[in-house]
């Protein structure tokens, strides 16, 4: 049989509607048995529910050591979205792979799979091991329980590879996250009656302007670093929401907000410190009103920075591996963080496609970006088969 080539591979996984709401158990059900195919058993972590799972397998000798190639399988949704193409149906034009999941990343995985023949035939002395996570575009959510799995029941691996849409640039940066829900309780009556209710929909403001306020300090005072292209930390509101009507104060409003850190900068100092404006200015004066009023602050997502050195091993290595001299740091989020910082595994993102084609519609990832990446992952498989 002939082994399927990487636009083949992604042709299958673009197929499967993996949308971060969705369960992703047919496309590791399709990944398990491609494994299989070749000799090769796959471990599933599931998520609380059953309906989602993360991947593991290992490829070559037990033990620790080797290196992980990790990515996520689920997409950001289409909804909404005008697409030229069928978004599950992997299109070309012009040398370019349309569908959603092409570029981010489904097409770091395609490689993965098509390097697997490679990987099973080869006698190799290092472990590849491949993660492909679930729940990444929802707050790197799925990747957090295979990290705890692994710290329980594997080797510890000694390299890691975020196949993220880098161009197939080494990057050994990016920033860390906290996101937040907001939940603002106020205390309903007629708008007449105003200061007798207290007024969710101020108070969530409040809560805005205080994010604005901390954004801004950071911006003024840093620590900068000029790598990246916002050079500070950051903090922002994505979503305020509440009332229902002119003639009632509002028991009831919401933000979304997050902030961005710099490698370095202690994110939950921050989340104090906006948590205790809400305790210490905004709630006394809500229970000056109603004690049943307040504001909740729930973290529901995050991951660390990605801060590995330009001089690491793994950097030398994986620079080895694309043929570049890179090192560059960007502003989106990877699994990379918590490979990085949680389970100690030093960690370089790179990966097929630009990000600029991410999350939009008639999202693509170049042909040659596959070959690129087919190109790298033969060098992976080189440098596990024989040591040195
Ligand atoms: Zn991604």
């Amino acid at each position: 049989m002939q082994a399927p080539t990487s636009p083949e591979l992604l042709a299958r996984l673009v197929s499967f509607d993996t949308t971060s709401r969705l369960s992703n158990l047919p496309l590791i059900d399709f990944v398990e048995d491609y494994l299989a195919g070749y000799g090769i058993e796959s471990r599933r972590v599931m998520d609380e529910t059953g309906t989602k799972a993360n991947l593991w397998a290992t490829i070559g000798p037990d033990g620790p050591g080797g290196i992980i190639l990790s990515g996520h399988t689920d997409v950001v949704p289409v909804d909404g979205q005008t697409w030229a193409s069928d978004p599950f149906t992997l299109t070309e034009r012009d040398g370019q792979l349309y569908g959603r999941g092409a570029c981010d990343m489904k097409g770091f995985l395609a490689s993965t799979l098509a390097a697997v023949p490679a990987m099973a035939g080869a006698s190799l002395a290092r472990p590849i091991h491949i993660a492909f996570s679930y729940d990444e575009e929802v707050g790197c959510l799925g990747v957090a329980r295979l990290i705890d799995w692994l710290q329980k029941e594997a080797a510890t691996p000694a390299y890691c590879i975020v196949g993220e849409p880098t161009l197939m640039e080494v990057v050994i940066g990016h920033k860390g996250k906290r996101s937040m829900h907001v939940t603002v309780r106020g205390l309903s009556c007629h708008s007449s009656l105003a200061p007798h209710g207290v007024n969710a929909v101020d108070y969530a403001a409040m809560m805005a302007v205080k994010l604005r306020e901390i954004g801004a300090r950071l911006a003024a005072e840093g620590p900068f670093d000029a790598a990246y292209d916002v050079p500070h930390s950051t903090a922002h509101t994505g979503v305020l929401i509440g009332g229902t009507a002119l003639n009632i104060v509002p028991d009831l409003a919401r933000l979304d907000c997050e902030f961005r850190v710099l490698p370095g900068v202690d994110a939950d100092r921050l989340v104090e410190e906006f948590v205790g404006y809400a305790k210490n200015e905004l709630e006394p004066q809500m229970h000056a009103i109603s004690q049943d009023t307040g504001i909740d602050i729930d973290v529901f997502a995050g991951f660390p920075a990605l801060d590995t050195p330009p001089d690491a091993e793994v950097t030398t290595l994986v620079r080895r591996f694309a043929g570049s001299n890179g090192d560059g740091k960007v502003a989106f989020g990877t699994e990379g963080g918590r490979f990085s910082e949680t389970l100690g595994v030093p960690t370089i993102v790179c990966g097929p496609g630009s990000i600029e084609q991410a999350h939009k519609p008639d999202e693509f990832v170049a042909r040659d970006q596959l070959t690129r990446c087919d190109t790298f992952l033969g060098r992976v498989v080189d440098w596990a088969r024989a040591p040195g």
